[in-house]
Order: structure tokens, then sequence, then C-alpha cells
């Protein structure tokens, strides 16, 4: 069943072959940007179970986010089939989650402990920091969960923190006391944070030997990509799981160890990432062996050139230069725009053109950017040229109200014990239960030390509760018991269906006046198609795994290294996007560890990229720096650099100069396109007035699919498009037909190619010749 040994190895360069063969102690590899390191770490797990070393139950194999699981899954799959499937190929956060929820009653959880993501914390930590009578003005809980969230990455529990804390410096002491607080509502919860899941598996580990001595026996190899931006938690993990050199009490052989990485690419200092980790892998290590990989695959010279220049100026780095044998290639484009509208008009019209010069589909194409909110610019214009696309790993979809909302009550119904979801969406719609009726019912659950819904049961024991009050909280009560019977007996489906109904919630949205409510239903049936797929996809899943799915990949990004309730679902996403062929839109911390035939990296401005954080901080500068590197080596044929002279920040028109990342490139490396203009700064108004500048457009097309970038992955791509014009059928037009456009207005059909969902339309507008894949395009047959 397995492919011949040899045929793994053909066409890897000798170390990139000894690095796949490689037998014994822990096994570095250290290597630039494309140097096929993840291809190494496939080949390799191919290679250990071609050659019988292994069995697929006996690796494990870590990435770092959701989507890099997904393409190594993918990877290994091509290379041996189906075995893949039972592999443990997944992040640091999913494997812990799976152990967790496996031993949790050896740490006194319940297997069905919710994950906190960052919001839920914070929302947590406020309360803690309230309820201690700290002044937030003075202690932002936003800065007291950075702090937690540092220790937690550093191993440092509450107990140990208080222990080493100067009570006399006031944040200190602050932290100190909400770290115990958060720690012991999180447990009484049944909950954990993000930071938790790894953190609590070391603790684990470290306490209950003989668990640790059962994943030391099934994990013989495991492996590890990216290294570089591994935190103390995880490094810790690592070596917890392989094993103590000396095989520890029970004499068990500490597993191969394979850690690939390259501290060029470390973009995570601001999560704990330690670049300490791989270069001081040999003393850590010290039997360890170490391989470098220096040429590159992935780009032409051109654009290694580029990446080489810029990353070159980061001190304190072993110099190392990426060659090629592919040939210099096309030259680097660049654009200055007026704003961020005509930068997005730019690139909408760059695809446009490749399309119809070269071989290119949108799926080949991805735009980077520093921020979140930059892609409404772009969303905005691929939206009205008809481009589908996705944006991958957004949050915004997961942080509206109404989203939250209902998740907050299948979380409440999964886990009682979660106060913080319970207490979410108490009065949620109005029932009746205010702050005092609240303040009361929390009040008897502190006395008695007992969870919330326990409390609400008893509530007329709770002190000075009026009794309009108490008949509200019976009802309330009544009613999560009720919906919680349909939830153990019926699917996830069905169970967020009658949350919706029966809690009034979407009646209270369906007759409220506020346009806004109108958008809010949208959503909430956009949710309830969310956990339809799910179900479609894992037909026997339950709503706690469901639950599990969404607070994985909701906080994707602002975590990057959370993910991963299932990679299965990731893999069947980057396979549906590669179908459909959209553009990918993403954060430079997202595009980690991927590549694309052609990149734009955009809005390279001065205190945007590199991000105003690093004016003052030279370690914050050689951070963004690595991103620049990192964001310049996914391009595999074409690279386009962009900035906008104006952008729209915070509610204002700022100029920005050019960023310095763009100086530190060669000029001969770069084709401009249009140049910028010295100008002084702009006077408000005299900008963005260009044609596809927002407000020309109306409001009717603006809503887009920037919002369904945001839902899992394996969703979105359809979605993306599908917002654009709900689903609908393919319209049939032939050419000659005469069409109208919602945003070109009327056109004549001047060409047809491709089939069934992938009919594209050529039109002639006024404005000119579009492509429009007719499955999205809002289109009709005058
Ligand atoms: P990054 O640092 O960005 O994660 P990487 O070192 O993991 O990059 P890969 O993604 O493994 O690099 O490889 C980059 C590209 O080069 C991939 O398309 C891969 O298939 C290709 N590649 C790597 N090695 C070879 C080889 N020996 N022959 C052909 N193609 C290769
Ligand atoms: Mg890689």
């Amino acid at each position: 069943q397995w492919p011949d040994p040899d045929e793994l190895l053909q066409g890897m360069n000798p170390q990139q072959e000894a690095a796949v063969i490689h037998t014994g102690g822990p096994l570095l590899i250290v290597a630039g940007a494309g140097s096929g390191k993840t291809r190494v770490l496939s080949h390799r797990i191919a290679y250990l179970l071609a050659t019988g070393q292994a069995h697929p139950g006996q690796i494990l194999a870590i990435t770092f986010t959701n989507k890099a699981a997904a393409e190594m899954r993918e990877r290994i799959e091509a290379l041996i089939g189906d075995a893949a499937k039972s592999m443990w190929i997944s992040t640091f956060h999913s494997s812990c989650v799976r152990i967790l929820r496996r031993e949790a009653k050896v740490i006194g959880l319940n297997s069905n402990f919710s994950i906190y993501d960052s919001a839920d914390s914070l929302r947590l930590i406020t309360l803690v920091t309230k309820g201690l009578d700290l002044d937030p003005k003075k202690f932002a809980p936003k800065a007291i969960m950075h702090k937690i969230s540092a220790l937690k990455n550093d191993l440092i529990d509450e107990e140990e923190n208080a222990l080493s804390t100067n009570f006399n410096e006031p944040f200190a002491a602050a932290v100190a006391e909400v770290y115990k607080g958060y720690a012991s509502r999180l447990r009484q919860a049944n909950a954990m944070d993000f930071d938790d899941l790894i953190a609590q598996t070391v603790y684990m580990f470290r306490a209950f030997p003989g668990v640790a001595e059962y994943y030391r026996r099934r994990f013989r190899h495991v492996l590890v990509d990216e290294y570089q931006d591994t935190n103390h938690a995880q490094y810790a993990l690592v070596r917890e799981i392989v094993g103590p050199d000396d095989g520890g009490p029970a004499g068990i052989a500490p597993a191969q160890l394979t850690v690939v990485g390259d501290s060029d690419q470390s973009i995570y200092a601001f999560r704990g990432a330690d670049i300490r980790n791989i270069v001081e892998f040999e003393q850590d290590y010290p039997n360890a062996d170490t391989i470098k990989l220096e040429q590159n695959y992935r780009s032409t010279q051109n654009i290694l050139s580029a990446a080489n220049a810029v990353i070159s100026r980061n001190p304190n780095r072993r110099e190392k230069r990426l060659w090629t044998a592919e040939g210099d290639g096309e030259k680097i484009i660049g654009y200055v725009a007026e704003s961020e509208h005509e930068e997005a008009r730019f690139i909408a019209k760059e695809i446009d053109r490749l399309q119809d010069e070269t071989d290119l589909r949108p799926g080949d194409v991805a735009i980077f950017y520093r921020t979140n909110a930059q892609s409404r610019a772009i969303e905005d214009i691929l939206v009205r040229v008809g481009l589908p696309y996705r944006v991958v790993g957004g949050t915004r979809f997961y942080e509206r109200k109404e989203i939250k909302d209902a998740l907050a009550y299948l979380r409440a119904l999964v886990n009682p014990d979660d106060d913080v979801n319970l207490r979410r969406i108490l009065n949620e719609p109005k029932r009746g239960i205010g702050d005092r009726a609240e303040g009361a019912v929390a009040a008897l659950a502190e006395r008695e030390r007992v969870s919330f819904s326990v409390a609400m049961a008893r509530a007329e024991e709770a002190p000075g509760i009026a009794s309009r009050s108490l008949n509200a909280v019976n009802a309330f009560a009544k009613m999560m018991g009720d919906l919680s019977e349909v939830a153990s007996t019926s699917t996830p489906a069905t169970a967020l269906e009658a949350v919706l109904e029966q809690t009034g919630y979407l009646e209270a949205l369906r007759t409220s006046t506020d346009p806004q409510d109108e958008s809010r239903v949208e959503n909430l049936a956009e949710l309830v198609a969310v956990v339809r797929e799910f179900s479609t996809d894992n037909p026997e899943g339950t709503l706690g795994e469901f639950l599990e799915q969404v607070s994985l990949v909701a906080d994707a990004d602002q975590i990057p290294d959370a993910p991963g309730g299932s990679e299965a679902e990731a893999a069947a996403a980057v396979a549906e996007a590669k179908r459909l062929g959209v553009v990918t839109l993403m954060t430079l911390h997202t595009a980690k560890g991927l590549e694309f035939p052609v990149v734009f990296l955009t809005g390279l401005e001065h205190g945007l990229f590199p991000h105003s954080r690093s004016a003052t901080d030279p370690k914050e500068l050689a951070e963004e720096r690595r991103l620049a590197y990192v964001g310049l080596t996914r391009a595999r044929k074409r690279l386009y650099i962009t900035r906008s002279e104006v952008r729209s920040m915070w509610g204002q028109s700022q100029y920005n100069p050019a960023s310095q990342f763009i100086e530190e490139i060669p000029e001969d490396l770069i084709q401009w396109k249009r140049e910028g203009t010295a100008r002084m700064a702009p006077v408000a108004g005299n900008f963005g007035t260009s044609r596809y500048s927002g407000s020309s457009w109306g409001a009717g097309t603006s809503v887009g699919g920037r919002d369904s970038g945001v839902l899992p992955p394996s969703i979105s791509a359809r979605t993306a498009a599908g917002r654009v014009q709900p689903q609908k059928e393919v319209v049939s037009v032939s050419v000659g037909d005469k069409v109208n456009h919602t945003a070109f207005g009327n056109g004549v059909v001047l060409e047809i190619s491709g089939a069934g969902d992938k009919m594209v339309a050529k039109v002639r507008f006024e404005i000119g010749e579009k492509r429009l894949l007719l499955r999205y395009a809002p289109l009709v047959k005058e």
C-alpha cells in the first residue's frame, strides 16, 4: 500500500534527501523560505511509513495554523493516500484539545470544557477586575489580559506568579490578583482559554507521568514545522512528548524529533514566540544533527534578491543567501496609488489583465495586507468587478453580537457551568432580568459556591430578589432546561434553530425597526448554514464538537497559532477554494508557509507597514522586517508591491510616506507602473473622489462578500461570492446578448467560455471589457 521509498527521494537535492532519510537523534533543519522545509517534512513522514519505520498512529506532526495543517495533510495524502486521514497532523492547540478532552478527568475537568476565545477571556477578566474593585481606567483589562497570556505562555501559573510579584508595584499587584481570580473563575466555569490549552497539557504531563508515558509510547516520531514561532509553553510541550534522553523511569526511548524553521521568519514574538528555541536547539538537544537547505524552489531570482536585500538589514542574524536555478523572471511591479480605493482598483485591473494575457486564474492570486481593516477597500472593488474572492482568517463574522449571542446560548446549553456565556444571554432578548436580579443570583452563587445556573434553579433564595424578577428567572431557567433537552436529542442545526425561535431572539430582530437588525437576521441565517454544513461533513458530529470547531476557527486571526478543531474541515476548504479558483485575501501573518504564483503586497507605507509601533523599538522593526520577508517570499512568479499616498485610517485621511522596506529593495529589481508624487499633507476632501471611491457605488452593493470571509474556511469560499448575489442558478446568456450588471450598467456579451458553475462571460460595458464568472456576477439579461 505504500509508495516506493526511492520514488519519494526523486528530485530532492542532497541536503533534502539527507533530511528525509535521517535516523537516530534529533534533527534540526534550518533554511530560508521556499527551500523545501515543509516538503521535506511531508516526504519524511511518507518515507517513515514506506520503509516500515513507523505506522501512521505513531506520528505526530505539528504545524502552526489550521491552514498549514490542512496543506500538509493534503501533501501527505497525495503521497500515501487515505492512511494520512488517521494521522495526527494538527496545530499545537488542536493536539492539546484532543489530549485534554481525553484526559480531562485527570486534571479535574469535565471533558466538555468550554474553550474561551480572547473576547470571552477579556469579558471574564473585566468581571474579575471590577470584582476586585480595581479601577479599569488605571488597570486596563486588556493590558492585564496580555500580561496573563504572556505568563501562561511562559508556564508561570497564578500561584508562582503571586510568589514572585512585588506587591508594591500597583500594576504587577493587580495582575497577580486578577490572574488568581481569573484562573479560579475559569476552573469554576469548566473552561480554558487558548493559552491554557498548551500550558495545562504541559502541567498534566509533568504531574501525571503515567499520562505522559502513554503519549510517549504512542508517538515515536514528532515533527514540528515553523519551529521558529514556538513559544516557551509549546517548546516544553514538545519536550514532554518526546521524553527524556535517558528514557525516564519507564525506560521509554525518546521519540525521534524533527523540527524545521527559519529564524528570519519568526513573526510571533507578540505571542511569546522565542527564536531562542531554534537558535539554541543544538544546546538543548546535544546529540542533534543540523541540516541546512539553501536552494529555493519557489520563487524567481528577482523575488529572492528583493527578499534577501530586505532581510539582510536585520541585525544579529546568520547570513544566508537564497538562490534558485529558475532564472530572474519578471521584474517586481511597483505601484503608488492616490488612495486605498485606487490601489484596490489597480489590483483588480492587473488581475483582469493577467487573466486576459496569461493563463492565470483568480485562484493563483493572493493579496496581502498588514492589518485586517485594509481588506475592506479591496473587497469593495473585487465585489464590484465581480472577481470571486475569499478572506482567510478574519474574525469579524464571529465578533458580531448576534453570532456571539447565538453561540453563547449553545455554549451554555452544552456546559451549564459556563457562567460567562450564560450571563451574556440572560437578558438577551429582554425578558425582565435586569442587573439587580442578575446581581442577586450571582450573590447567591458566590455565597453557596455554586455555578450561576445552579443558583438560578434556587433563585427564590437569592438575597433581595423581586418577585417579578424571580418569575422571569424561573421562566428562563425552564426554557434553558427545555432547550437543553432539544440540544441533547437532536442535531446541532435543530438545536440552533430551536434556540433562535424559542428564546424569541429572532422574533425580536424581525419585529425591530432598526435597519441593522435586518442584516443581523441574515447573519444568523448564515450561522444556521454553517451548522448545517458542519452536520453534512460530520453526520455524527455533536453540538459540542461544532462549538469547539467554531471557537478555534473564530479566533484564528488574532491567535494565529490557535485553530484546528478539524483539519479535515480546513483541508476541504483549501480544496474547495482551489476548485472555485478565487482570489485569496489575508494578513501577512496568516500567509506564512503558503505560496502563490502571483502576490500583491499592499499598503507598504511608513506607519502602516512597518507598523507605527515599531518606530521607536528596533526589536519591533526587526520583527516587521521579518514579516516583510515572509510576504515577499510567498510569491512564485510575479510580485507586486503597492502603496497609497493617502489612506483613510480611523476615519481620517492620512498622508503616508513610502515604507522603508520599499527603499531597501534594489531599485533595478522594480518596474514602477506609477510613481508617487511628492505632495504636502492633503486637504480633507481632495481625495477619494476617483470613480471607484466608496460613495459613488451607492449603498446597495457595498455589503459584498466581506463578512463571509470570516466564516469557517470551508464555507467562506462559497459564500464569499454567494453573498454578492444570493446563491442562484447560473444566468444563461449567449454571445451578442444584452445584459445589465448591478455595478457596470448595460453591456453586450462578447464571448463565453467554461461550463456550468465555471462559465465565464466576457462582456463589453461602457467602462470597458470585463470577464465575469456567471455564477456570481450580479448580471441579468435585458
Ligand atoms: P517556507 O519557509 O515558506 O515555509 P518551505 O521551506 O517550507 O517554505 P516548501 O513550501 O516546502 O518550502 O517548498 C517551496 C516550494 O518548492 C514548494 O512548491 C515545493 O513543492 C517546491 N520544492 C521544494 N523542494 C523541491 C524539489 N527538490 N524539487 C521540486 N520542487 C521542490
Ligand atoms: Mg514551510
